[in-house]
């Protein structure tokens, strides 16, 4: 899969995918983890992408961790951008797990090394469908949660980004020259946890997306 649905309809090719590390206080602290001066980028390769539905976990990991995340999807070619100029650049949003092999990354820190494969397996990003910019309107702050066999486990507002979505793809748009389809995730709110099989998902934010998932074994 390297698309994503439209819900005006139609689909976006998906390229790169940029995400964003700690970006609510409340995870930082749960990973003991400072508050990052910068946006901390890393990337995940198109081939991440998931559609709503399925989750399939990788045989390498016995931690997959879930990250509910605001996903906002690039309209058009971005290169070293102001802030201010940000909202025209960006087509959508949607809603997207931010899937981590814990056990991977927690490795890959000890030791110094890329964060790559506990962060870009394939499949290691499901996403929504996308609303468009117009009809999603003001998504500064806005509820978004995750829900697992209905228990409430991620809970946190938009607005308690650090790093608010203008000035990430600023920062963003300064290393990578940011092209229609790119899709960033931007930081999950607190409450992280591993998946296991049969766990049924229900992302949203609201009422911008929501998307659901199952767990296979
Ligand atoms: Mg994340």
């Amino acid at each position: 899969l390297n698309s994503v649905r439209l819900k005006e309809g139609g689909e976006l090719s998906v390229g790169k995918i940029i995400c964003l590390a700690r970006n609510y206080a409340e995870h930082a602290k749960e990973m003991k983890g400072a508050l990052p001066e910068a946006p901390v980028l890393f990337l995940k390769p198109s081939t991440a992408l998931a559609a709503p539905g399925a989750i399939r976990l990788p045989d390498f990991s016995k931690e997959v961790h879930h990250e509910v995340e605001l996903v906002v999807a690039i309209g058009k070619t971005a290169r070293r951008i102001a802030a201010q100029e940000a909202p025209a650049f960006i087509l959508g949003y949607g809603v997207g797990l931010d899937l981590t092999a814990r056990d991977l990354q927690r490795r890959a820190k000890e030791r110094g090394e890329p964060w790559s494969v506990a962060k870009g397996f394939d499949g290691a990003a499901p996403v929504s469908e996308i609303v468009s910019a117009v009809e999603a309107g003001d998504v500064s702050d806005l509820a978004i949660t995750l829900r697992v066999n209905g228990d409430l486990r991620q809970s946190g507002r938009t607005s308690q980004m650090v790093f608010k979505i203008p000035e990430i793809l600023a920062e963003a748009s300064r290393a990578f020259t940011l092209e229609r389809g790119d899709l960033l995730f931007t930081g999950t709110p607190s409450g992280v946890g591993p998946l296991r099989p049969g766990d049924k998902l229900l992302a949203e934010v609201e009422r911008v997306a929501r998307a659901e998932w199952r767990v296979e074994g």
